[in-house]
Parts: structure tokens; sequence; C-alpha cells
């Protein structure tokens, strides 16, 4: 069941079986494993099978695109047309989008089939999915453990084998922590490459719609429909999109990847260090060159992002007010108790710290204090990487500071979760893209290694991480449900 975007397409090309088929195969093994694995909240069967329809029929025509009659799954952060989108909210139980997201319209238009609604934190706050309403996805290696998150349930869905690649949103590590605990690969492009038009907005400066397969290769097919230039999204950016998976096959000789030297410090798990070592030496037998690089101010990550995200998190979700979207309260007394009421039953725990917070940070008498402070740190973190993109290609570093924790372990104790992120939030501080790609397994659970790229590198980054899946089979690893 396990294919990828690259096995469907040659089995559809040469008629092996049709979209109908493949999605059928699909829908089936969801409806078999769904409710252990609980990485779906909607699943789209009946469009499903119509949009293959009309994908078979396509390729009869001769007029196959891109991803004509591949299955994929979307976070439910992404507004589809006719269908709920949740974005893991009670909130958003009973919202029905009545437009699609650029990402979708962009995806839908290349030809591909939508299998349904990914799982996620609720608003996409969290690490584990365990903030969704719909309770939490779990890991496919492991149903003791979380898939990560905030993307857990597109991770987990792909793990599993319940889609080929999904659809995710990194705000501080939403695509690349999951895809780490969860052995697949995940890319998150520089911010502005891909449209946050219709992506539901949780810190709108930091926010990026990316991908999850398991193979660079797959990633590559999928940002290639995503990115572009979108003038409904303001913080787009008009920058070429070049062909990402004609360079996968490039040489790597002679490429230099740094090391922060802060990253593979204290803190990190022993047994992670180690497969990350033997993935760095991967890449020296592949002609890499490893040189060491400093980003001394990435530590200062956590507190800054902790602050800029729910600044800008409690002016997006004001929004939510129980009159224009979304969950209302029954019987208000009047519009005070109907915004109280509704925000305060709608909203989940760790969306209410979070509003808080932010509204306290923007108050007058603090801005300057905390959220002009953040953004001024924010921009040394940016320019410690304008200089080590001056000696480097590549960055290399952890994606996570562990394997996949417990459920339960950490849901009482918000910063322990929050510190999940410290490798992978300085990535969006900054407006870098990323990667994790499997490199390895301790105790018996996927460790990822994250490759960062300069600004609109993108290719570079998926023609390293494919070089090393030709020269290893990490990525091959198969955690698909029976
Ligand atoms: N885990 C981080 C948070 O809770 C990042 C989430 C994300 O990238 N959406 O904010």
């Amino acid at each position: 069941m396990s294919k990828t975007i690259r096995q469907i397409q040659r089995g559809l090309a040469r008629g092996e079986f049709s979209s109908i088929e493949i999605t059928q195969d699909y829908l089936t093994a969801i409806k078999a494993h769904n409710p252990t694995i609980n990485c779906y909240i909607t699943i789209t069967d009946e469009l499903a099978l119509q949009q293959a329809k009309t994908a078979d029929e396509r390729i009869a025509a001769g007029q196959a695109q891109a991803l004509t009659g591949v299955p994929l799954a979307h976070k439910d952060i992404f507004c589809t047309d006719g269908v709920k989108t949740s974005c893991g909210s009670k909130m958003l139980d009973n919202f029905i989008a009545p437009y699609n997201a650029t990402v979708i319209e962009n995806i839908e238009a290349s030809g591909a089939v939508m299998l349904g609604k990914t799982n996620m934190d609720e608003f996409a706050m969290g690490s584990s999915t365990e903030n969704s309403y719909y309770g939490p996805a779990v890991n496919p290696w492991d149903h003791q453990r979380v898939p990560g998150g905030s993307s857990g349930g597109s991770a987990a869905a792909v793990a599993a084998g319940l889609a080929p690649a999904a659809t995710g949103t990194d705000t501080g590590g939403s695509i690349r922590q999951p895809a780490a605990l969860c052995g697949i690969t995940g890319i998150k492009p520089t911010y502005g490459r891909v449209s946050r038009y219709g992506m539901i907005a949780f810190g709108s400066s930091l926010d990026q719609g990316g991908a999850f397969a398991r193979t660079a290769e797959d990633c590559a097919q999928l940002i290639q429909t995503m990115a572009g230039f979108d003038p409904r999204d303001s913080t787009s950016i008009d920058h070429p999109v070049p062909n990402y998976s004609e360079t996968l096959d490039g040489n790597i000789k002679g490429l230099r990847i740094g090391l922060p030297k802060e990253f593979f410090a204290d803190g990190l798990d022993s047994n992670i260090a180690g497969v990350l070592e033997a993935a760095i030496d991967e890449y020296r037998k592949l002609g890499a060159e490893i040189v060491e690089v400093s980003l001394p101010n990435s530590k200062l990550s956590v507190p800054v992002y902790y602050v800029v995200a729910l600044a800008e998190c409690s002016s997006n979700l004001s929004r939510f007010d129980g009159v224009r979207f979304g969950y209302r309260c029954e019987n208000p007394k009047d519009l005070e108790d109907l915004y109280k009421r509704s925000r305060g039953e709608g909203f989940g725990e760790e969306v209410k710290r979070r509003i808080l917070l932010g509204t306290y940070a923007l108050s007058a008498g603090y801005y300057d204090a905390y959220y002009l402070k953040a953004q001024q740190v924010r921009r040394l973190i940016k320019q410690d990487f304008e200089r080590a993109f001056e000696d480097v290609d590549i960055i290399a570093a952890p994606t996570t500071p562990e394997i996949a924790f417990k459920l339960g372990e950490k849901t009482d104790d918000p910063v322990s979760m929050y510190l999940q992120d410290i490798y992978t939030l300085f990535l969006n501080l900054a407006g870098l893209p990323g990667m994790s790609i499997p490199a390895g397994f301790s105790q018996g659970m996927p460790v990822g290694l994250q490759l960062i790229a300069n600004y609109f590198d993108e290719a570079r980054l998926l023609n390293t991480a494919h070089q090393f899946q030709q020269a290893s089979d990490w990525h091959l690893q198969s955690a698909e449900v029976k």
C-alpha cells in the first residue's frame, strides 16, 4: 500500500491500476485503520472517487498533468471548498469553507485527488496533536507515542501508508518535527514561497505551507505545484520557481555543509547524536565538505518565538467571535456575553493560554519590552544565518532533541512541550527553508536530520536530501499498518 507519488504515477501511466482503484485502496485502508491512528478528521470519500473518475478520463484522453490521479491528504488548516475545515478546533467544528486555499486550488489544478483532511493541534498550536479537539493522532511506529505536531495527522497518515503524501504547515517546526518523529520526509519552503491565502492564520510572519512524503523526490513534485506568487497573499514573493525535479540528481561533491557548534553540544540525546554523526559521515562519503559554523543567537529562539507567535495569534484569533465564523454559545444574554462564552467554550486550553499571553505582550506599556525586543533579537538570529551562509551551502542540524515521546507525557507541562522545538523555531524566525529526512533509529523510533538552505534555495535542499536517499534506505523503512 505504501506507494510513493512516483510509483503511483508510473502505475497510472502504464495502466497497472486506475486512479479509482488506487484511491479506493487508500480509502479502504483509511476506513480500517483511522479509528486507531486517528490521522484524519474528515474522509472525503465521495469527492475523492469523483475526482479519481475525472482523473482517469483525463489520463485516457492523454491530458494528464503533473499529479493527475494521485491521492493526497491535506492538513485541516487549508480551506477546502464545501468541505469541513476545522483547524483541529471546536470553534470551527461546524465550518464548511466557502472557497479553496491557493495551495488546494493549485494541487487540484494539477489533477490530484483529495482523500481527506488530517488531524492537527488546535490552530496549529502544539507539538503532539494532543491539543486537537478530535483527540490525538498516534505515532504509527508505536501507538503509545505521539506523532509530533502540529501537522501530526499528515505525518502519521503518510508513515502509516494511509496517504502517499500530504500537505502541512510549519510555524515553528510543525512539518519538520512530525516528519522526524514519524520517519518520513518533510519540507518547509522559504517564507513567502507558498501562498498563505486560505491557510488559517496562526503567526502570520512565521506560517508557511509545505509537504510530507516518503522521499525528497516526491516532496519536490508536491512543492512544485504549491509554490508560486499569489497576488491574494500580500506576503507572497514574486520569485521564479525552478523545476525542482530537474536538479535532484546533481552531484554534491564539494558541497559545503555547516554544522552549528551550538546544536551538537549539551541537551542533545546521545543516541540521536550518534545517528546524526553517521548521517554526516554519509555526506562526507558523498563528497561534501563538513565545516563548523556558529549561530550564537539561536539559543534565544524559544523565548523570541513564544513572544512573536503568541502576539500574532492573539491578533489573528480575534476574528473568532461567535458572530462571523464557527461556534456560537447558546442563548447569550447580550453581545459581551456572546463574545465571552463563544470564545470561552469554543477554544481549548492551549489556545486560550496563548491568546492571553500574546495579548499581554502587545498591550500598552509592555509592547516595547516584549514584542519589540523579540523582533530585535529575531533580526540577530537572521543575521547569524546570513553570516553562516557566506561560508556554507547547507546547514545540518538535529530536527528534534529526542525521539517521539509518550502520549500524555508532556501535556501538563507546556514549557517542556515548547522545548521540543529548540532546533526548528529559529528557521521560521529567519524565514529560511528547511527539511527533515529520516536518518536512522533510536530505541526503535525514527530520528530525523534537519537540512537548512539559504533563501529560495529549495532546489539545493531537495538535491542534498535526494542524494542522501539515493545512498541510504532509512526513508524506505515503513511503519505501514497491516
Ligand atoms: N510547536 C510549535 C508551537 O506550538 C510550532 C507549531 C507550528 O509550527 N505550527 O507553536
